[in-house]
Formats: C-alpha cells, structure tokens, sequence
C-alpha cells in the first residue's frame, strides 16, 4: 500500500507527484544540513489539478499532500516518500494532519473573507510537518475579490508552504493565477480502473461494481454511492424513468415536480444534519444560554451563519438537480447510440428496455433535440431561472421531441 493506491488510472500524474515529492523531500533535507538547492528541482509552491468530476483532482492533491509529509526512514534509502504506513502519511490522508488543510465549500462561492484568513494561515511554518500544504478543492468558487487575495499568497509563498488548487478545467481558474501554477490534468479513468477499485476497496460484488462503473462513465465517487447506496440507487431509478413519463402534459408537469422535490429533500436532509447543531455551537461560543436570548451584538454573527446556511442549502438543491440531468443526458446518449448503431459501449444497461423502447419510438434527430434541452435546462440554472420552471421547460421538451 502507497499513498497513490486511491488515484485511479492516473499513471502519468502519479510518476509527475512521486518525481517532485522525492524532489521535495531532498530539498528540505537539503535545506537543513545547510546544502545548497538543486536549480532543477521539480518541486514548486503551487499546483492547480483539473479534470473532469469525479476523476479524482482533490484524491491526487491529498495524496501529493501525503507524500510531502512522509517521515517513512525508507525514503532516505532510495524508497520513494508516501509509504501510506507513517505517521505523517497516514495523519495526511485520513485529514487529521495538523500541516495539511483541506479547503471543501459547500457554498456557491469563496469569498474574500475566508480567503484573507486561509492566507494569513498559510504564512506559518508548519507546526509538525515538513510544508504546509493547503489543498483547495473549489478554486472555481473563488470570487474574482477573492482569486486577487490568493494570488498575493501564490506569488510570494512562504518557503515552506505548498498550495493545492482543485477546479473542472484551466478556464475556472483567475488567469493570473493559474499561470504561476504548475499544471496537472487528469482524465476520466477507464470504467474496469474504476470497477477494480469498487472491488478491491470497498468489497463490492463484480457485477455490482461494474454495472456502477459504466453508469457512472468512470466518475469514481458516484460510481461508489451507487454501489454502496440503496437511497443513490433508488434516485437514480426514479430519473430514468423520467424519459417514459413525459408522454403528455401531466406527465411532464409531474415529473418536474418530482425531480424538485427529491433536491429540495437533498438540501432539508442535509440543513437537518448540520444546521441546528452549527447554530448552537455559534450561539456557545457567543456566549448565549441554550433556548436564551443572545447577548448584545452578536444578531450580526447569528445572521451570518443564516445566509451561510441558506447559501448552502441552495447550493445543495441545485447539485441534486445536476446530478440528475446528468443521467438524463446519459440516458440520452445512450438512445442516440442504439439509433445510431454505434459501437459506442451501453452505460445504462440496467434499464436496457427503456432504451430500446425510447430508441425505437424516436428519431436521432430527436434525440439530439432531448440532450439540447437538458443542457438548457443547466443553463437557465445557472441564469438563475427558477429551478421548478427549468425543469418543467425541459421536460416539456422531452415529449415534444
Ligand atoms: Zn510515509
């Protein structure tokens, strides 16, 4: 076992974070035995990972962060640092790390704020560790206000600290910024890469994994939810049946409707986990008296925390919905394929009949024109059209065809 084992079908990426990982560990070997450095080492502060959803950017970027922290005696055998066995990889991964910060939003945006403070505690030597390594997994989320603050911190890192930025693609990230990153892509892993891993760590049975696999076209963590979540898989049954409902206005009304209120239980789930127990521990340490009213001054903090917890609850919602119209595309994609007789292999084979059933009623044409209005349902989301008329807009267009 290595500190790589959990990055799926990323050879090239793997060899390029175990080279400046080793590079890495001589530099501050280097550094205290008073040695001077090694002009070409591939060793830098900043790393921006991309690549699709679900290849596994914040995966190799915690690995990375692993590796840097190994204190493995190996390593200075010609073993490589990320043993995955020590106490600074181990404490790595599993986030208890005291040098490695995992920034995870569940907002729609990074703000200034936030970022001012993440940077101020970047500037620090590492307490324990030997670099103080921040991995960012949104950094498509950084306000342009925000992404400015940063870039101070990746343009002039303290020697020790190590920046991590995880985004979709190049094009989500400030230009500024992303040109004094060095640059990682990964791509989708393959669909057997992605069913071993099922397999091999999570003690999933073979056909389950590899139905998981393909119907998640290699994205790894909802591959994983699927094969290990009976509530994930009942969702997803009832977004594929979507397509054989819309045959008239009621149907379609109906769905939308459905489709809304599956997100919207997402987001009451989630707040219902999170929420009361954020208020009362904002309101402990505001120094309030449980079911008391709050001292003078703190209304501000107190109403802080409630659009933080409204933000989010949207944000929740609306990754429910995307996930949805990304079965449906698929679901799509696959009846084009049947139409087309394209080699193309199947992903949603589990409801083969309804593929069969939707590819031999409808034109490619008309296929095509389906996938058009689920991806222009995404848009008007993301145009903050509400998402109830969105939807009932796309499935509207479902029927027509
Ligand atoms: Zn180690």
């Amino acid at each position: 076992m290595t500190v790589w084992d959990d990055l799926v079908g990323q050879d090239r990426v793997r060899e390029q974070l175990a080279a400046a990982a080793r590079d890495a560990d001589a530099l501050v070997t280097a550094v205290s035995d008073g040695k001077p450095l090694d002009q070409g080492s591939k060793m830098t502060h900043a790393w921006l990972f991309t690549g699709p959803p679900g290849s596994g950017r914040s995966t190799a970027a915690r690995a990375f962060a692993a590796a840097l922290q190994c204190t493995s005696p190996d390593r200075a055998l010609g073993g490589a640092p990320g043993c995955g066995f020590c106490d600074g990889c181990h404490t790595s991964l599993v986030g208890t790390h005291a040098d490695v910060e995992v920034i995870r939003t569940d907002l729609l945006s990074i703000g200034v704020k936030e970022t001012r403070d993440l940077v101020r505690r970047a500037q620090l030597s590492p307490a324990v560790g030997r670099w103080q390594v921040i991995v960012m997994e949104d950094a498509d989320r950084l306000t342009e206000g925000a992404g400015n603050v940063l870039l101070k911190a990746v343009e002039e890192p303290a020697p020790r600290t190590v920046w991590m930025l995880c985004a979709p693609s190049l094009e989500d990230v400030l230009p500024t910024i992303r040109s004094r990153c060095r640059h990682l892509t990964l791509s989708t892993p393959p669909v057997e890469a992605v069913a071993d891993v099922l397999i091999r760590r999570d003690g999933v049975d073979p056909e389950r994994a590899h139905n998981a696999a393909r119907a998640t076209q290699g994205h790894i963590g909802r591959a994983r939810r699927l094969a290990t979540d009976e509530r994930a898989r009942a969702r997803r049954a009832a977004v594929l049946k979507v397509p054989l409902r819309v045959a008239d206005v009621g149907g379609c009304l109906k769905a939308a409707q459905e489709l809304i209120d599956t997100a919207t239980d997402d987001a009451k789930q989630l707040a219902e986990e999170v929420d009361a127990k954020e208020t009362e521990d904002l309101k402990a340490a505001l120094g309030g008296v449980a079911g008391g009213r709050m001292p003078r001054g703190t209304a501000g903090a107190m109403k802080e925390l409630e659009d933080k917890q409204k933000r989010r609850k949207t944000r929740t919602q609306r990754d429910s919905l995307d996930l949805a119209l990304t079965e449906l595309t698929g679901f799509y994609r696959d009846v084009l394929a049947l139409q087309l007789g394209s080699r193309l292999a199947i992903a949603n084979v589990d409801v083969r009949d309804s593929l069969d059933r939707i590819a031999e009623s409808s034109t490619p044409a008309q296929t095509l024109r389906r996938i058009e209005s689920v991806i222009a349902c995404r848009e008007a989301m993301d145009r903050n059209v509400a998402p109830l008329l969105a939807v009932e807009a796309m499935t509207m267009a479902l029927r027509a065809g």
